[in-house]
């Protein structure tokens, strides 16, 4: 439920709602207050991109599509602010992969647990992985809370789709040999820089999209599927996404046109 009544002619009205839908999963305990502080670093990114999906950020979403596609058994990961964010579209993407959702949290504890997962079940997920004693299982070198994922989802996944996630724990999935996707606006970030597709956008742009591509993809065969995962490079999308923020701080720099 949204606290605040934002006027829809604001001119930030979209933001202002997004910032409402986390202060909301944080008053319910799903959203931790570190992931209030996550979504500010976020949006600064978000700010400088012109809070517009950049067509490289559509190549990676069209790649991230094909591996989740070509995924013997593929997992999406969901943490607190994905929850309050885009649980539609969650739900949307584990019917169209036939895949479980997991709860994955950075700060775990049994309530926030129950609170991701009653959103998801809300909003009707049939099947949550990743609660109390179901996350039985450590991903190796992620000591305490923070390294418990579900031995039938994330542990033993081939491609994981991991957003708005945190370094290590992107290096570690890595380091198991499992396939990440993840979705950051920092293309500086570690797990922006770790994963094998890193789609720079805001996840509530981008979960729609990727939705929409995976339905357009799924008739393809598998050697088209493969063709467009092998044409994509992941370093090169990230430095194609830090030129078109700098051309976004250039054309700033020199007074020009922002909104254009
Ligand atoms: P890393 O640990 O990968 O180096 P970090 O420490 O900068 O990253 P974390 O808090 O660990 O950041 O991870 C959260 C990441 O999610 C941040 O890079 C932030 O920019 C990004 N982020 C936050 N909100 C959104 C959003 N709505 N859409 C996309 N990305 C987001
Ligand atoms: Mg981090």
């Amino acid at each position: 439920m949204v606290m605040v009544d934002i006027p829809k002619s604001h001119p930030r009205y979209e933001s202002l709602m997004v910032r409402e839908k986390l202060v909301s999963g944080f008053r319910g305990g799903a959203v931790a207050c570190e992931g209030l502080i996550a979504q500010g670093r976020g949006e600064a990114f978000d700010y400088i991109l012109g809070e517009r999906t950049h067509d490289v950020a559509l190549k990676a979403i069209k790649a991230a599509a094909c591996v989740l596609l070509l995924a013997k058994k593929p997992v999406i990961s969901v943490n607190g602010n994905a929850a309050a964010l885009v649980v539609g579209d969650i739900v949307t993407l584990s019917r169209l992969l036939l895949c479980p959702v997991e709860v994955n949290l950075f700060y775990r504890s049994r309530e926030r647990e129950d609170a991701v997962r009653k959103i998801l079940v809300d909003g009707g997920a049939s099947s949550v992985l990743g609660v109390s004693d179901d996350a039985s299982e450590r991903i190796p070198g992620l000591l305490h809370e923070r390294g418990r994922v579900s031995a039938s989802g994330i542990f033993c996944a081939d491609v994981v789709l991991v957003p708005l996630e945190d370094g290590d724990r992107t290096q570690a999935l890595r380091a198991m040999g499992k396939t990440v996707v993840t979705v950051d606006l920092s293309p500086f970030s570690r797990s922006a820089q770790a994963a094998d597709v890193t789609i720079v956008d805001n996840i509530v742009r981008c979960y729609p999209l990727l939705c929409s591509e995976i339905e357009r993809l799924k008739g393809f065969d598998d050697a088209q599927l493969r063709g467009i995962v092998d044409e994509f490079d992941n370093q090169k999308n990230l430095s194609l996404m830090f030129t078109a923020m700098r051309d976004r701080l250039s054309l700033a720099a020199c007074g020009g046109e922002l909104n254009g």
